[in-house]
């Protein structure tokens, strides 16, 4: 006996309009930058990251500055 194995999953009625797609991403929009200050010397960094200013991350030099030494 022949015997098909289906699959159901669901599928959308019907096809979201160019129009429509575009008026829901409408919503969808780029957020600025996170940032802290720095604990060290107070510059505005993005978290988790070496300060560019003094060269520390969690207050421990990272990379050394000639200038800030
Ligand atoms: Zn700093």
């Amino acid at each position: 006996m022949l015997q098909l194995e289906l699959q159901l999953f669901a599928v959308p009625f019907r096809k979201v309009s160019k129009t429509r797609g575009r008026k829901r991403r409408t919503h969808y929009k780029i957020s600025e930058n996170q940032t802290t200050t720095c604990p060290k010397c107070g510059a505005t960094v993005r978290p988790h990251r070496v300060c560019k200013e003094c060269g520390t991350y969690k207050g421990k030099e990272v990379i050394k500055k000639e200038d800030a030494a």
